[in-house]
């Protein structure tokens, strides 16, 4: 049971006064400056609390409810712009998690027994300071790095990246963010000149042309859906996905292309666009640059080379390209099935040059629309100060460190003046040796990394891990040398930016159990702990962050000085960024839905937006007689999360789930292979192998399988390749052979 909010208050404050060393004697001297002795004490014991819902980026508002102090229960939040109360059921289910009986109580440290065992606050912040200190003391402060995530409140990134930047001197980190957002980041700021998804979800309601590609909103933005279900002008939706979905089932046309041939359609689709006259010519002239080399680039993509590529018939692909020619109003969407691949990056922007081309971007019902995947996953792009220095700067730009350094009182000395590795470039500076210590805060590695047993191998090479997380049990958990025990959503306080870009209010509403204490209060006492707490004297509490936050962004695209603090977001129901300060300069709030280039000037210096293009490459690892099918890897249901971590807490959420990790297999191949529905195979890629039954289902086409990633061992068999450009892992193509269980084994059923 969550305890209630009044006796965690007297559990902390008898912690505090349970430690006696020179740390605790700071808390008992000055509890409320750690935030230790603080409840939320602006909600009524009865009251019902608004906030933001802590699983994916759609970013629902939820409404909390008391009872004698305690949070009870959750209904969606009928006034809140995103979803109107609606909610999907991962949001109706957010307590549970909080309520989990494995939550993590105390820090545990490994012991020369090499069990994790119960150990103070005290001496955690002892043996992190000690194994940090050891580490960059041996191998240089480079060898340290640290793993964040898009779970946490923008102000608990921001704190993140700059203790471990600006106080312990670490060089390189990263978030899961990389696994999810990488792409789109990287494609909106070559496209656009900055990181900026251009839409509102208000334009899912207005298109009349909805093009989605990778992405499946029945499942995974469910809201999202909803908001497409509400379109009143009957639009043309158009699935563009290997699998036929369930969005894909709902739509007027689904195009089932080849899995990895989406960058060669597209290119196709650009010629057959020009062919018709369906450019925007004023627009392209007056707005973009490069053009007219894209015009020639796309001339070698004729139809029957798009046909052969990508698998479609001549009428598919002409119904496509006539939809969006004729659109008034089209929006192109992407998700993951785009950002999780080997050349994602191009293929985002041949999207966006689609938008640029026929003039659809900057008016109601368009745009080149990246949704996003976690709730925070904006935040942390923009805030978390991993590759890119804080507001969406260059660690690499002098000006840029000197500016950050002025705004946060830093000696500009402390600014690294390299860009950071990037996630799967750190894990290899683990294997080089180059990179001896890890800290990973909220994010599942060990289960969600691609190619688990070869990240399970570099964890052997490590000095020093540090897992901070509310759960001990989690797949990475169990490795650490170090836990750290943190509260979670509901048990803190901050902001999540949601994909259009609005920056809305989450809100502390219990006591985390135990020991455990928000992300924000353990870098607090670590910079305590380390002895640079000089450096962080206006960092006290999340609103003191989302202070500089607000003055770190003035002048940037990402501009929000004009919010004027947490109050005025709630009162907004959250607020799209930018929010400049003269545009609440006298009480007005802005708009509620908001899109960006409405004057058709994009972030590049000259205002231009790029057409950006490259050939298309083959996949890293094609299939072959060994390994003929294709590994697709996606979300099970809506009821499930990423690694499970917090909705397989919920018995309901586990009901609505699958009851078992099942293989989607199409109908022709299950013939082949001698399976029906229910039937155990082995299926194996190079890396690995597992034992699973299967689904006989048209949803995959022919030579292609698929499985939900929320099962551990999906992992253990995806094949490690990256986009170039973003660094973001190809989770959907790997080759794999599937046999039954029973010729695996060497025997048969015959
Ligand atoms: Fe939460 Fe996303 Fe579900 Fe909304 S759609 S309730 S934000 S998980």
């Amino acid at each position: 049971m969550p305890m209630r909010w009044q006796e965690g208050a007297e559990k902390i404050a008898g912690l505090v006064r349970s430690h006696d060393g020179p740390l605790t004697r700071e808390l008992v001297r000055k509890p409320g400056r750690f935030g230790l002795g603080q409840v939320p004490a602006r909600l009524a014991p009865d009251a019902v609390a608004r906030t933001i819902c802590g699983f994916c980026s759609t970013g629902c508002g939820l409404k909390v409810h008391l009872r004698d102090g305690e949070a009870c229960n959750v209904s969606p939040d009928p006034e809140y712009p995103v979803n109107r109360g609606a909610a999907c059921p991962k949001g109706w289910e957010s307590l549970a998690p909080l309520a989990a009986e494995d939550r993590a109580t105390h820090p545990l440290v490994r012991g020369d027994d090499v069990a994790l065992r119960e150990t103070s606050w005290d001496a955690a912040m002892d043996r992190f300071v000690a194994g940090v200190r050891d580490v960059q003391s041996a191998h240089g402060a480079e060898a340290f790095a640290f793993l964040g995530t898009g779970q946490m409140p923008t102000e608990e990134l921001m704190f993140l990246g700059s203790l471990a930047k600006f106080g312990l001197g670490m060089v390189h980190g990263d978030g899961n963010t990389r696994q999810c957002m990488a792409t789109a980041v990287q494609a909106y700021k070559e496209s656009f000149g900055f990181d900026a998804p251009p839409y509102s979800y208000r334009d899912f309601e207005e298109s009349d042309v909805i093009v989605l590609v990778g992405a499946n909103p029945c499942i995974a933005h469910p809201i999202l859906w909803e908001r497409v279900c509400r379109n009143p002008h009957a639009p043309e939706i158009i699935v563009i996905d290997p699998r036929r979905t369930e969005t894909g089932e709902a739509a007027t046309q689904h195009v089932a292309l080849r899995p990895k041939s989406d960058l060669t359609l597209f290119y196709g689709v650009a010629r057959a666009l020009i062919e018709r006259g369906a450019v925007d010519a004023e627009f392209v002239e007056s707005h973009t640059r490069d053009y007219e080399a894209f015009e020639r680039f796309v001339e070698d993509f004729d139809v029957d080379r798009v046909l052969e590529a990508t698998g479609i018939d001549r009428a598919a692909f002409e119904r496509l390209v006539d939809v969006i020619a004729r659109g008034e109003r089209v929006s192109f969407w992407w998700t993951m099935g785009v950002n999780q691949s080997h050349e994602g990056v191009r293929v985002a922007q041949s999207l966006i040059d689609l938008a640029l081309l026929t003039g659809n971007i900057g008016r109601p019902g368009t745009g080149a629309n990246s949704i996003t995947g976690q709730c925070n996953a904006m935040g942390s792009r923009l805030f978390s100060n991993t590759t890119s220095l804080l507001g969406g700067r260059d660690f690499e730009n002098a000006d840029d460190r000197a500016e950050v350094a002025s705004m946060l009182g830093l000696p500009v000395e402390r600014i690294p003046d390299q860009r950071s590795l990037a996630y799967d470039e750190i894990l290899e500076g683990v294997r080089e040796g180059r990179i001896k210590g890890l800290w990973i805060v909220a994010t599942n590695t060990a289960h969600s990394w691609i190619d688990q047993n070869d990240f399970h191998a570099l964890r052997e090479q490590l000095d020093f891990l540090v897992v901070q997380d509310m759960y001990p049990t989690t797949e990475t958990a169990r490795l650490a040398d170090l836990f750290l025990p943190a509260a979670g959503w509901g048990e803190k306080d901050g902001t999540f930016i949601n994909s259009e870009r609005r920056i809305g209010r989450i809100r502390k509403l219990q006591r985390a159990p135990g020991e455990a204490l928000a992300d924000f209060q353990i870098f607090r006492l670590i910079a305590h702990a380390w002895g640079c707490t000089h450096l962080f004297e206006q960092w006290k509490t999340p609103e003191d962050v989302f202070d500089l936050m607000r003055r770190l962004s003035e002048g940037r695209p990402c501009d929000i000085s004009g919010i004027e603090g947490y109050r005025m977001l709630e009162a907004a129901g959250g607020m799209q960024w930018p929010v400049r300060r003269e545009a609440t300069r006298d009480g007005a709030l802005p708009d509620t839905d908001r899109r960006l280039f409405a004057d058709g000037r994009f972030f590049h210096p000259d205002g231009r937006a790029r057409f950006v293009f490259e050939a298309p490459r083959p996949v890293e690892e094609p299939t072959s007689d060994a390994y003929p099918f294709v590994l697709l890897t996606g979300r099970g249901s809506s009821a499930q999360w990423h690694t499970g971590t917090r909705t397989d807490k919920s018995a309901t959420l586990r009901k609505l789930a699958p009851s078992e990790t099942r293989l989607e297999i199409h109908p022709a191949d299950a013939a082949r292979l001698r399976v029906v529905a229910g039937d155990f195979v082995e299926i194996a890629s190079r890396r690995d192998a597992m034992r699973v039954r299967v689904t006989v289902t048209a949803i995959v086409p022919e030579g292609s399988v698929f499985l939900p990633m929320h099962d551990a061992r999906t992992n253990r068999l995806t094949f490690a390749s990256f986009d170039p450009y973003s660094h973001q892992p190809s989770y959907k193509h790997a080759a794999v052979r599937v046999v039954r269980a029973a010729d695996a084994d060497g025997g048969s059923t015959d």
